[in-house]
């Protein structure tokens, strides 16, 4: 089958940043087919922030992201920023607001955001056709032939861009074959691995800590870089998640993968410094007659007293007055100092975003065009670039989709001139 018609542009992939970029070109006046495989346009959209979908963060700059990334994303995300998204998601019927740095729907449902961002793009005279999974992109003489669908359905157009996501949480459709379609463009592609997603460790009484949250600090170390981070982490029967663990595990997937050493540590009283620790033990080992989980328990969970004492081969049942206050200070250094066998993490299933992906020096940041195919633009997370828990990714999607759409428009009418 055949679409006769030549569209400016086709997007491959529906989601926030095919979403963001549709209505943008559409305004800029290019007719505009967005082909999606799924059933529906949006659906990672509507897990984000667990369904709450946190939108962006007030503080967000190319410093939020890892150095290597600065220069490249700052275009878009000058073009593009905080205030600017927040009137653009107004203007669509979608006020945000803060909580703390996050921003999220005024609702607070990620179904508004992915259905007012259609509909803001059908509105603006945007199609869609779901079901419609990309399955190659060829250059021709006049733009580009694009095959989609069960019938392998022929579409033409003046630009096509590529926001077909990479590999993360695969069952709201991004399986990583825009990656396919890119190399098939000849362009280069870093490998891609998970990142934000939950650690897995070779912890012996990981039975023990399971169901654990609590407030801590994570450290990875792999030769000269370090990544640290403070907040409610998650103990489970596999090893370590939570947001602080998530924002750690981009180093630490990315040791693993290359298989380099990594050190892994918790610190679990980290308001309190080492210092602090001697008197504290002191002062609780005055109470003779508790044992040593009735000691802790005012300062650390349970079944995280149990895991250290389990450790330290202390017995649960040992009345302090047995114990001495060595006892209870080396359950204290080790609360504060915990090592941690990191093995492995969670795939892409479980990921929230991925590393990796069509290389930054292969696409114009000015432009998100490809540098060696005029008329190919790519942006979101298909590229090699990823942020931080906190809404950045989604910002990145928003942002590098404006640019795209603009770098598109500017790329069609150029060609009509
Ligand atoms: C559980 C979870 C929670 C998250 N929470 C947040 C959050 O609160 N804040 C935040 O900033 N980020 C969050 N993220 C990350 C954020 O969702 C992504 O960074 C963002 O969605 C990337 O946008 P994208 O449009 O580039 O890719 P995607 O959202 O992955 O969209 C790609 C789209 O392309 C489609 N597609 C793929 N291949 C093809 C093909 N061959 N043909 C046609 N269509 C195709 C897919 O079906 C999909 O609809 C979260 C991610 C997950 C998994």
């Amino acid at each position: 089958m055949t679409d006769e018609r030549t569209y400016d542009l086709i997007i491959a992939g529906g989601g926030a940043c095919g979403l963001f970029a549709a209505r943008r070109a559409a305004q800029a006046g290019l007719t505009v087919l967005v082909l999606e495989k799924k059933e529906r346009t949006g659906k990672k959209i509507l897990i984000t922030g667990n369904g709450r979908c946190n939108v962006s963060n007030l503080t967000v700059s190319a410093d939020s992201y890892p150095a290597p990334m600065r220069k490249f994303t700052a275009p878009a995300l000058d073009a593009l920023s905080v205030k600017a998204l927040m009137q653009e998601f107004s203007a669509i019927g979608v006020p945000l607001v803060s909580r703390g740095d996050c921003l999220y729907p005024r609702s607070g449902q990620a179904a508004a955001v992915a259905d007012a961002l259609v509909l803001a793009a059908r509105e603006a005279g945007a199609t869609f056709q779901t079901e419609s999974a990309v399955r190659s992109v060829r250059r021709t003489g006049r733009g580009f032939r694009v095959t989609a669908g069960e019938n392998s359905t022929s579409f033409f157009s003046k630009a096509v861009l590529l926001a077909c996501g990479l590999k993360a949480a695969p069952r709201t459709g991004s399986d990583g074959s825009g990656i396919a379609l890119a190399a098939s463009l000849n362009l280069p592609v870093n490998p891609v691995l998970p990142a934000l997603t939950p650690l897995l460790c070779d912890e012996p009484y990981a039975g023990v800590w399971a169901g654990v949250r609590t407030h801590a600090c994570v450290t990875v170390c792999c030769g000269n870089e370090r990544a640290q981070d403070t907040g409610e982490i998650q103990l489970t029967d596999f090893g370590i998640s939570g947001i602080p663990v998530f924002q750690v595990s981009r180093l630490a997937v990315k040791a693993l993968a290359c298989h380099r050493r990594l050190r892994v540590h918790m610190d679990f009283l980290p308001e309190y410094d080492k210092a602090d620790l001697l008197p504290i033990a002191g002062r609780l080992s005055t109470c003779a007659d508790r044992n040593i989980v009735q000691l802790l328990q005012g300062m650390l969970p349970r079944k995280l007293v149990q895991t250290l004492a389990r450790k330290l081969d202390i017995s649960e049942k040992a009345h302090s007055g047995e114990l001495g206050e060595k006892a209870v200070l080396a359950m204290l250094a080790l609360a504060k100092d915990f090592p941690v066998h990191v093995t492995g993490y969670k795939d892409f299933s479980q990921a929230q975003v991925c590393q990796g992906g069509v290389a930054r020096e292969a696409v114009d940041p000015q432009t998100m065009m490809a540098v060696n195919v005029p008329g190919l633009f790519l942006a979101g997370e298909i590229l090699d670039v990823d942020g931080p828990c906190g809404g950045f990714n989604l910002h990145w999607a928003w942002a590098s989709g404006n640019l795209a759409a603009k770098g598109a428009a500017h790329y069609v009418k150029g060609k009509k001139s």
